[in-house]
């Protein structure tokens, strides 16, 4: 029989969710999903120097707004709680001296002062810098002296010499290293605080995990692990280690990559569908099988395998993002995109806060107007930008529009027309053009582009008709007067 899947995401609560640990709880929460198993969230805080306490809930809220949901953590509790790594230190301390009394872990009184000049004489003698060990050896007699000058100590592991340890990594495939390569490591601090590589572990076998599988930048931390597995008498869970993700300049993608959207918050803010960014995180080095890119949540959950996750490093493609979100805004309902847009207009003083009827049904149309091209909610903004101006840029090309003959005619006709119309509804200007058609005698491009560049100063644009009506009236009445003048 096979162990039942359990799957956890496991950060260290340091800030934002990352578009890295996205994938990483995306990843864990399909493979969940698929093989109905658990999906597990623990914060993993030992680390207290790096610690931030929102970092608990922006993490879940992140996790939230992306669709993934958790059968476990420190909000809804589960059967192997705390789901908190600071919570759980009396389970770790009897491990910690177990090893010890085991001589699998020993206490070193090297203060920082002392390991440093270690490093720097092995630097010196062009050796890897690396714990030399030199406290494995203490007799009872060095301790109890340590201990009577006020020595707190660490509390190192005893790495095994001269072993190659070896696993199958379900992406990476064959991984090995050799022992001699790592020193002794640290599992307790001073302080009574274990590390992470110890608590890792502790919390993978008693949460009973199946596989883990997290970012590469922890593969070098596998074999401390699973020695630690070893000196614990466990079973080894399964390793899945997802590649590294590049920036479009194939570099190691960097926090402070500033032409990259890469806080899950920031996309929510933003006004991205959380169904895109979802579809766009999971090709981040994974490959479906056919040759389709687009899957809701639960086509994800059918399809996902570990085995099509790729080994090669995934470059992190914002205009693949904003391409896909693209696609998924043309396709939801009006009202849908209205909620990712209307605040922006509204944060950015163009709209008031609160909006009467006719205003809200004014922005519905506006934002109707512009769903094709929107790749996210805030785009609204800079594309409709002359419908809250009292004027607009003119394009290159649309000033060579408005130089051609037959112009002044076509827009003093449709300014009659304008003036003298009485309603303005979208389906009542496409009669007004009409009439100017037939009163100066001009029809197809040579009517309709002076109209659009002189009342928005682009040659290109949304449906003249729809965009005459909200610009209203007046607008539209003060722009012909001023292309006239
Ligand atoms: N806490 C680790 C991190 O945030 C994850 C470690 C793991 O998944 O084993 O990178």
């Amino acid at each position: 029989m096979t162990k039942p899947v359990r799957v956890r995401y496991a950060p260290s609560p340091t800030g934002l969710l990352h578009i890295g640990g996205a994938r990483t709880a995306l990843f864990n929460y399909l493979l969940a999903r698929k093989n109905n198993g658990s999906f597990i969230v623990r914060f993993e805080d030992t680390d207290q120097t790096r610690h931030m306490e929102s970092g608990i809930d922006s993490q879940l809220n992140g996790l939230r707004w992306l669709g993934i949901n958790w059968d476990e953590s420190v909000d809804i509790g589960g059967p192997y709680g705390p789901y908190r790594q600071m919570e759980r230190l009396d389970l770790y301390r009897p491990l910690v001296d177990q090893l010890v009394q085991e001589d699998k872990s020993y206490p070193c009184y090297c203060t920082e002062s002392d390991l440093e000049k270690e490093r720097a004489e092995q630097e010196e003698r062009g050796e890897m810098p690396m714990y030399s060990g030199k406290c494995r050896n203490l007799t009872l007699e060095q301790r109890t002296q340590f201990e009577a000058e006020g020595r707190k100590p660490s509390i190192r592991f005893k790495v095994p010499r001269d072993r190659v340890i070896q696993f199958v990594d379900k992406v990476r495939g064959e991984v090995e290293f050799e022992t001699n390569g790592i020193g002794d490591f640290i599992i307790m601090r001073p302080d009574g605080i274990p590390t992470y590589n110890f608590v890792v572990v502790v919390d993978d076998y008693m949460m009973k995990m199946s596989t883990v599988i997290r970012a590469e930048e922890h593969l070098t931390n596998t074999p401390r692990q699973i020695m630690i597995y070893e000196a614990l008498g466990q079973e080894l869970p399964e390793f899945a280690h997802l590649s590294l993700i590049l920036n479009p300049n194939r570099k190691k993608m960097s926090k402070r990559d500033a032409s990259l959207i890469q806080f899950i918050d920031q996309y929510n803010e933003l006004g991205y569908m959380p169904e895109a960014v979802v579809n766009f995180i999971v090709l981040i080095g994974w490959s479906p099988v056919g040759e389709e890119e687009f899957f809701t949540m639960d086509e994800l959950i059918e399809q996902f395998d570990l085995d099509r996750v790729l080994k090669s490093p995934a470059v992190f493609d914002m205009d693949k993002l904003n391409w896909m979100s693209n696609h998924y805004i043309k396709k939801a309902p009006l009202l849908r995109v209205v909620e990712l847009a209307l605040p922006h207009l509204q944060k950015e003083g163009l709209l008031p806060a609160e909006l009467d009827e006719a205003t809200r049904d004014w922005a519905v149309k506006l934002i109707g107007l512009y769903q094709e091209q929107l790749r996210f909610g805030a785009d609204i903004v800079s594309l409709s930008e002359m419908f809250f101006s009292e004027g607009f840029t003119m394009e290159e090309e649309g000033e060579a529009v408005m130089q051609e003959e037959q112009v002044p005619a076509v827009l003093r006709s449709f300014l009659a027309q304008v003036e003298a119309s009485e309603t303005f509804e979208a389906a009542d200007i496409q009669p007004l053009i009409k009439k100017v058609q037939a009163e100066t005698g001009t029809k197809g491009k040579g009517l309709f582009m002076p109209i659009r560049v002189g009342l928005t100063g682009q040659v290109h644009g949304r449906d003249l008709n729809m965009t005459i009506h909200l610009l209203g009236k007046e607008k539209v009445i003060a722009r012909l007067q001023k292309a006239l003048a």
